[in-house]
C-alpha cells in the first residue's frame, strides 16, 4: 500500500527522519534545513490524519554518549516553526522518560526523540535497542532514505517489530520510484553521466548499469586512469595504477554489449591544484610532464552536451572536473545545464550523489531536473543493485535477518 492509501487516525507513528542536518559551530543554530523540509510532508501526512507522531533521528557523529553539540534539542524550535505545531522533546529515546511522553500522546501531538546515536546500540543494529524503540508506537514509518544502506537499529532492526504495521513515507517511497524509473525500462536512448574523482568508488554502478544505459560518459578524476589505460600520457593527473586493468574491462564490456562509451577528448590543465594554478587546454592523451587535467575541455563538452540532449533519461552521478574552483567547473555547470535542457525536451533526468547533488544546487537547478536524490552512499548502493536493509525491512513483512548482538 502507497504511503497516501494509509491512514493513521489513532496511530502513534515512529517515524525514523534524516534531521543528520549542518548546524553552525558557534551559535549550534541550522545551516541548510533541506532535510527537515524533505521529512514535512510525512510527518504532515499523519498528524492531518489524525495519529501522533514520535520522530527518530541521527545529528552528527558523537562518539561516548550524549554530547551537547550533537542534541537534537537544537532543532526542536525550527522545527516547531515548520509545521506550524509544538513539538515536545525527549532528552533520551528509550526508557521511561519516552515511554511516558509516548504514552500520553494525543491525535495530531508531535514528539522528537533525543539523538539515536547517543546509544552505541543504535549504528551497530541491536535487536533490544530497536525492541525499546518499537515499544514506543503501533506503527512504524522509514523515510530516511540516507541511512537506508545500514542495517541500523532505528533504520532496519526496529522493523522486525511491526509485521504488518509498517510502511515507507513520502520520501523514501519518491526516491525508490525515481530509482526504479531509471533501473527498470528506462525510455531510451538512457545515458548515465559518471563523473567523480575514482574508478575504485564507481566501477560497481557502472558494471550495474552496462546493461541497462545506452551510453555511459566517464569525467572527472577518473577518466584520466582511463586514458592512461589507452596509453595516453596524462602528466601527474589524478590515476589509479591499480584500476587500469579495470578500466580496460569497462572500454571492452561496453563495445561487446554495444553501449557507447564516452571518454573525454581534451582537459583543462593546471600546473597545480588550486584556483591560481596557471591553465591551459590540451588533448586529453597529451598531458605535459607536471601538469594535471582538472576539467574537461571545450570538445568534450560538446560532444557531451550532444549525447545529453538526445537522451530520454539521464542518470548522473558525479563532476566533471574540480567544480568546487572556479576555474575548473565549467565542464560540471555546462553538464547541468544541458541534463536541465534535456528535461525541459521531455526527458526524465535523475541527479544523485553527494557532489553531483552540491554541483546542481550550486547552480540553482535542483527545481529543473526530475529528481535530485536525499541520498548519497544509499544511492550509489542501489545503483550498484544491492539490496538496502532499510527498503527490504519495510517490503518484507517479517523484517530483517535478526542479530544476536
Ligand atoms: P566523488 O566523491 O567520487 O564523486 O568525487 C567528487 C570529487 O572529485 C569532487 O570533490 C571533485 O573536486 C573531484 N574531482 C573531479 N574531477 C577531478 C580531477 N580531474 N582531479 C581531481 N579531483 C577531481
Amino acid at each position: 500500500m502507497s504511503f497516501k492509501d494509509q491512514n493513521f487516525a489513532g496511530k502513534k507513528v515512529l517515524v525514523r527522519v534524516d534531521f543528520n542536518v549542518p548546524l553552525d559551530r558557534e551559535t549550534l543554530e541550522i545551516t541548510d534545513d533541506t532535510r527537515i523540509k524533505a521529512a514535512l510532508p510525512t510527518l504532515k501526512k499523519i498528524i492531518s490524519d489524525g495519529g501522533s507522531v514520535i520522530i527518530m533521528s541521527h545529528l552528527g557523529r558523537p562518539k561516548l554518549g550524549f554530547e551537547d553539540k550533537f542534541s537534537l534539542k537544537h532543532i526542536v524550535a525550527h522545527l516547531s516553526a515548520l509545521l506550524g505545531k509544538e513539538v515536545m522533546f525527549c532528552s533520551d529515546s528509550i526508557g521511561e522518560e519516552a515511554q511516558e511522553m509516548s504514552n500520553a500522546l494525543k491525535a495530531g501531538d508531535v514528539m522528537l526523540l533525543e539523538n539515536l546515536r547517543f546509544y552505541k546500540h543504535e549504528t551497530a543494529g541491536n535487536l533490544y535497542f530497536a525492541e525499546e524503540l518499537s515499544k514506543l508506537a503501533n506503527f512504524y514509518v522509514n523515510d530516511a532514505f540516507g541511512t537506508a544502506h545500514r542495517a541500523h537499529a532505528s533504520t532496519t532492526m526496529v522493523a522486525n517489530f511491526f509485521e504488518g504495521n509498517k510502511s515507507f513515507g513520502f520520501l523514501l517511497e519518491n526516491e525508490i520510484n525515481s530509482l526504479e524509473q531509471v533501473l527498470t525500462n528506462p525510455k531510451k536512448p538512457f545515458t548515465a553521466i559518471i563523473g567523480g574523482a575514482k574508478v575504485s568508488g564507481k566501477i560497481n554502478v557502472i558494471e550495474n548499469l552496462m546493461d541497462k544505459v545506452s551510453d555511459i560518459i566517464i569525467g572527472g578524476g577518473m577518466s584520466y586512469t582511463f586514458i592512461k589505460a589507452q596509453g595516453g600520457k596524462v602528466g601527474s593527473s589524478l590515476v589509479e595504477d591499480n584500476q587500469i586493468a579495470t578500466a580496460l574491462k569497462v572500454i571492452e564490456k561496453a563495445k561487446a554489449k554495444g553501449v557507447n562509451l564516452h571518454i573525454p577528448t581534451d582537459t583543462v590543465i593546471a600546473d597545480k591544484f588550486s584556483n591560481d594554478a596557471k591553465i591551459d587546454e590540451c588533448d586529453i592523451f597529451e598531458i605535459p610532464d607536471g601538469w594535471m587535467g582538472l576539467d574537461i575541455g571545450k570538445d568534450t563538452i560538446a560532444n557531451f552536451k550532444e549525447v545529453v540532449l538526445n537522451s530520454s533519461t539521464i542518470l548522473w552521478n558525479g563532476p566533471m572536473g574540480v567544480f568546487e574552483m572556479e576555474n575548473f567547473e565549467k565542464g560540471t555547470k555546462e553538464i547541468a545545464y544541458s541534463a536541465v535542457e534535456a528535461t525541459k525536451r521531455g526527458a526524465y533526468s535523475l541527479v544523485g550523489g553527494g557532489d553531483s547533488v552540491a554541483a546542481i544546487n550550486k547552480y540553482n537547478l535542483g527545481d529543473e531536473v526530475s529528481y535530485v536524490s536525499t541520498g548519497g552512499g544509499a544511492m550509489l548502493e542501489y545503483l550498484e543493485g544491492k539490496r538496502l536493509p532499510g527498503i527490504f525491512a519495510i517490503e518484507n513483512p517479517k523484517g530483517f535477518i535478526m542479530r544476536d548482538n
